[in-house]
């Protein structure tokens, strides 16, 4: 029998009827659960502790030694490069077989991102891919440059040194990342960005620019840009702080045992601060938990006071990607609203239905879940309408503190839609299971003919 013989099944036999009913109740639930995870995103993450990114991001937009700290590097290693190309010439001769090459990392290394940084810090959100996706695409003209970078790479070309840039920024958005470097006159040899879905890991691609050059030197803010030997130890599932200290300490101690390795050896490796994002955050980003990874003097939590940030100031720049993420946690809504009422819609049906055999009393029981299912989706469905509400309400500011609220407490509500949503989900997959033992199980007498 095919699907539509079965939809087609003759009315009057109870126990085809019940199995129509189970299948058409199963596959509006399964249908609407793999929609969504198709099409709702899930809400933005707040940052935890909400001020943890604050002075890191402030060091870098605004002390002097940050930018000093960045020129020192930059000659440091100008010259480190000078004596290694000496060196490169004196055993290469006028034709060396492969050209000599640094390879260098962008963000943080060649380009800043602080208005990312800025973003992020004053709307209170975690780092999120779909943001930087937002960022890379659309905030080519409000890339800048680190201190002392273009100089360096200007040497370079005077030197005869090809420039390498491999990257972890996303190929499918090289044209705005080749737009941003040509905005601030950064010139290159050769670009290696990395492929949709691919992995972080840049070995693969350093192998593949060994094989046309010779690479005197590593730059980079992420020892990572360096070499994969300083990724992070797998971490358990649900690692303890055991666990998470180790990592921790092993990865310093393999730095430690190459002390004489930075700023010198063969090839030559140079790293650049990043105190905001980068590898050593990785067993971080644990709310005030974070707070035991502090030297043992500082560990009580309550030395850390959590408060929200103070209004920040209005910057018009920040407006667009504030206001995309609004749109797009108010699509999102709109789907979960839109399941919602299918599934209201589907099971008020199914009771409601001519001539649909009730099971005996006791097993009736089951179908009162449908008023705690329902209630769960009439919520859902209310909060939604506080998100789509809350984007008309931005459409009328452009005053960044406002934005920020109104996104805050939009993605609040997003969460407790998608919250409440699951939680009806869960009552209807409930009766569904029970339903179906009753139908296994049940002794279905046939109907005597009068
Ligand atoms: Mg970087």
């Amino acid at each position: 029998m095919n699907l539509l013989d079965f939809l087609r099944t003759d009315r009057r036999s109870p126990v085809k009827k019940i199995a129509k009913h189970i299948f058409v109740v199963a596959f509006l639930l399964l249908t609407s659960n793999s929609g969504l995870a198709q099409e709702a995103p899930p809400s933005y993450k707040a940052v935890d502790p909400p001020n943890r990114n604050l002075d890191a991001s402030l060091y870098m937009q605004t002390s002097a030694e940050y930018r000093a700290l960045c020129y020192q590097i930059y000659n440091l290693a100008a010259e480190r490069l000078r004596q290694a190309k000496a060196e490169f010439d004196k055993t290469n001769g006028s034709s060396p077989a492969k050209a000599a090459a640094v390879i260098m990392d962008l963000d943080e290394t060649v380009l800043d991102n602080s208005g990312f940084q800025a973003m992020l810090v004053r709307s209170g959100l975690a780092w999120d891919p779909r943001l930087w996706r937002i960022w890379e695409k659309d905030g080519a003209s409000s890339v800048g440059a680190i201190p002392g970078a273009k100089d360096f790479i200007e040497k370079n070309e005077r030197l005869g040194v090809a420039v390498v840039f491999v990257s972890n920024r996303d190929k499918e958005f090289e044209q705005q990342t080749k737009d941003a470097l040509k905005g601030l006159g950064i010139n290159y040899d050769l670009l290696e960005l990395k492929e949709s879905g691919k992995t972080d890991d840049k070995m693969s691609r350093f192998g593949e620019v060994q094989q046309k050059y010779d690479v005197l030197m590593y730059i980079g803010d992420n020892l990572r840009d360096l070499s994969e030997e300083f990724k992070f130890s797998q971490l358990p599932e649900n690692p303890t702080e055991t666990d998470l200290q180790n990592a921790i300490d092993n990865r310093k101690q393999k730095v430690d045992a190459l002390s004489n390795r930075w700023g010198g050896g063969s090839p030559l490796w140079v790293v650049l601060p990043n105190p905001t994002y980068g590898e050593w955050t990785k067993p971080l980003n644990r709310g005030v938990r974070d707070l035991d990874r502090l030297v043992p003097e500082a560990k009580s939590s309550s030395a850390m006071p959590v408060s929200s940030l103070p209004p920040a100031p209005s910057k018009a720049t920040d407006h667009k990607f504030l206001q995309d993420g609004m749109s797009a946690m108010s699509a999102g809504a709109t789907t979960v609203t839109g399941w919602s009422l299918t599934i209201l819609g589907a099971t008020v049906a199914g009771i409601v239905a001519g001539n649909f055999l009730r099971p005996s009393a006791i097993v009736r029981g089951i179908y009162l879940l449908f008023i705690p299912g329902w209630t769960f989706l009439g919520v859902s469905i209310s909060y939604g309408d506080k998100v789509t509400r809350r984007l008309a309400a931005a459409a009328f500011t452009e005053d960044r503190t406002a934005l920020g609220q109104i996104a805050a407490a939009m993605n609040s509500d997003y969460a407790a839609q998608r919250g409440w949503f699951y939680l009806a989900l869960l009552i209807f997959g409930l009766w569904l299971a029970l339903f179906l033992l009753w139908w296994v199980f049940a002794k279905f007498e046939p109907k005597s003919k009068r």
